[in-house]
């Protein structure tokens, strides 16, 4: 009898006379307040996993149905979109043969590193991939994640945010591209031999290797407040796509010291003499190392690619030409009011001019825009008897020169 006074909750603890019924199991009991409980937490979970509606299939599109949605919204790179577009072909088709070929023979994860200047469209070629397949897609910042234990980001907080952007459905998420950007600022800063521990830098490299190459995470749903003491969901990487893009600024050097030392040592016709201007068309994974990557990341992203610099003539289409092309989208906002909006070709000639006199590049036409539509757009949409706003160089100008930026020029 003594024995029996001594059974407690085997969840909660509280003793077997503090509570109503005590259910007993193999090795221990629970309460009716933890069956409670533990029956929310299920109907909770059963919620997350059927009542979203983020579809678990993907378009699994050929190579050049790809590169044709990419053709619709980003200006140029056909280099990097020809190369994206066949990573993720083949990455998609592994994935739908899961389960249905034998199990002898994988394909290898094809996880994709581009190189370019910033603003040359790298996230939005990622993005629009994502979009494209109908699958969820999230940016993360690899300059905010730190070695777990360290102030910052644990590199598992990635997949919170994919896992948000798939609506908690962890098998939507699983299938889902994660977009690293910068991944060249955590490069190796080998020559500080200050630094003894290189917590952001060689030391997120490694953190990452497991994510890229395939494991169980344990994420922690942020956003899921309604339970604090909510347990983590495991995501699987193993069939997620990792797109890293960095600017990797220098690496043309020691691009330039490889090839000329090649170019040197085994070719004399002039046809296969580097192109001066544009040296990372050359890139090869073994620059990426030099310039601090360590090889085992290399190594779990294979696909490497890079992007041209946005020239006059590729700024200029990406003002009127992508399906949501800036000017499309000011056509469209003020014709929700009834005005008909025109621009001057000059006025467009302007606005790159300035991008490019800013150094701003594809970023900065927005804000040349918004600088010089912003007076319009407050005073249209209270003026009934408009119908028609043309934008001329005289007015584009003059609004320009009266802005904020204008003031901001940079040296
Ligand atoms: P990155 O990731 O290379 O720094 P983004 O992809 O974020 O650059 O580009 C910034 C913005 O510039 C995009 O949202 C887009 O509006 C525009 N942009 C950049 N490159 C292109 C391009 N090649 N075609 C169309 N738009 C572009």
């Amino acid at each position: 009898m003594a024995k029996k006074e001594g059974i407690n909750c085997s969840f909660c603890g509280r003793p077997k006379n503090e509570v109503g019924i005590l259910i007993a199991g193999v090795t221990g009991h629970i309460c009716e307040n933890c069956i409670e409980q533990a029956h929310q937490i299920v109907d909770e979970q059963f919620k997350f996993d059927t009542e979203k509606e983020v579809s678990t299939d993907f378009n699994l599109l050929k190579p050049a149905q790809i590169k044709t949605h990419l053709d619709e919204y980003i200006i140029g790179q056909d280099e990097a979109k020809r190369v994206l577009s066949v990573a993720v072909y083949n990455h998609y088709k592994r994935l739908s043969l899961v389960g249905k070929q034998d199990d002898d023979f994988e394909i290898d994860k094809s996880n994709v590193i581009l190189v370019g200047r910033t603003g040359t469209g790298k996230t939005l070629l990622a993005k629009t991939i994502a979009k494209t397949l109908n699958v969820p897609f999230c940016i993360a910042d690899a300059t905010v994640l730190t070695e777990a234990g360290y102030v910052g980001e644990d590199v598992e907080s990635i997949l919170s945010r994919l896992l948000q952007a798939a609506d908690f459905n962890v098998e939507a998420a699983e299938k889902g591209i994660v977009f690293i950007d910068e991944i060249d600022k955590i490069a190796r800063k080998s020559d500080n031999p200050s630094i003894t521990r290189d917590v952001s830098g060689e030391g997120v490299q490694q953190a990452m290797l497991k994510l890229l190459e395939g494991t169980e995470v344990n994420v922690p749903p942020q956003g899921g407040r309604k339970h604090p003491e909510q347990k983590m969901i495991k995501v699987n990487t193993k069939n997620i796509l990792f797109i890293a893009g960095g600017a990797f600024d220098g690496v043309e050097k020691i691009i330039a010291r490889r090839v000329n030392t090649n170019v040197i040592g085994f070719t004399t016709k002039d046809d296969d003499k580097p192109d001066g201007e544009n040296l990372l068309q050359y890139i090869i994974p073994s620059d990426i190392k030099e310039f601090g990557l360590i090889p085992e990341l290399i190594g779990r992203m294979p696909v490497l690619t890079y992007l041209h610099p946005l020239d006059e003539k590729a700024l200029r289409r990406i003002l009127t030409e992508p399906k949501n092309a800036l000017i499309k989208q000011y056509v469209h906002l003020f014709d929700l009011d009834g005005v008909e909006l025109k621009f001057d070709a000059d006025v467009l000639d302007f606005i790159v001019d300035k991008a490019i006199e800013y150094k701003l590049g594809a970023r900065g036409l927005r804000s040349i825009c918004e600088a010089i539509l912003n007076d319009a757009m407050f005073d249209i949409p209270s003026q009934k008897e408009v119908k028609e706003f043309r934008v001329d160089l005289e007015y584009a100008s003059s609004k320009f020169a009266g802005s904020k930026m204008a003031k901001l020029k940079i040296a």
